[in-house]
């Protein structure tokens, strides 16, 4: 996940099952379909994560205002604005895998 630079066949650790694999793509961190599909399957699962608690957040500033703590309002707002960024990051990363966007 962490390297992109080879372009040229190299030997790698798989980053779902820890086998070494032959990558021939510069972006390869799966040995194979396999674990590919399940390192897809994991990152959906994150991102399912972050929609709950993105509702969960939502949910309580929804609260607070009715209650009207302006301390609690402000530092559940700040929450939900990070909560927003890692959404924005994780679409990115895989409007890139769908091929939907150009890798950086
Ligand atoms: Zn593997």
């Amino acid at each position: 996940m962490t390297e992109r630079k080879p372009r040229r066949p190299t030997e790698r650790q798989c980053s779902v099952c820890g086998q070494t694999f032959t990558a021939t793509r510069y972006d390869a961190s799966t040995c194979g379909p396999t674990c590919r599909t399940r390192a897809a399957r994991a990152t959906r699962t994150g991102l399912q994560r972050r929609l709950a608690a993105e509702r969960a957040v939502q949910s309580l500033i929804d609260q607070t205002t009715e209650s009207g703590d302006a301390a609690d309002l402000g530092a559940l707002r700040r929450l939900r604005r990070l909560i927003d960024e890692a959404l924005t990051a994780d679409k990115i990363r895989n409007d890139q895998r769908d091929g939907k966007l150009p890798t950086a």
